[in-house]
């Protein structure tokens, strides 16, 4: 099956896999860690599984609005998800 964003051949079970992280994937709007309020950001990090976002929250967290909890939270999920791997 053909990767709708890059075009590459993957088979069946893994082209949900690829597409889901492809990199020419059209980035959707995203999602601003410091636009939230802690209550929320805390909350999304919890169900995020996604590594790569924790990560990139976490660098955009530090680098603004540095809020302990926040950073917490992250790095509690960034933890979690780095022992499943
Ligand atoms: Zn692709």
């Amino acid at each position: 099956m053909k990767c709708r964003y890059c075009g590459d051949v993957y088979s069946e079970n893994v082209i949900d896999l690829h597409e889901g992280r492809c990199p020419e994937r059209p980035k959707e709007k995203e999602l601003k860690i410091s636009d939230l309020n802690a209550e929320p950001a805390i909350e999304l990090a919890n169900k995020t599984d996604d590594i790569d976002k924790i990560i990139a929250w976490l660098a955009e967290e530090s680098q603004g609005k540095d809020r302990k909890t926040v950073i917490d939270a992250l790095e509690t999920k960034m933890k979690e998800l780095e022992g499943e791997e």
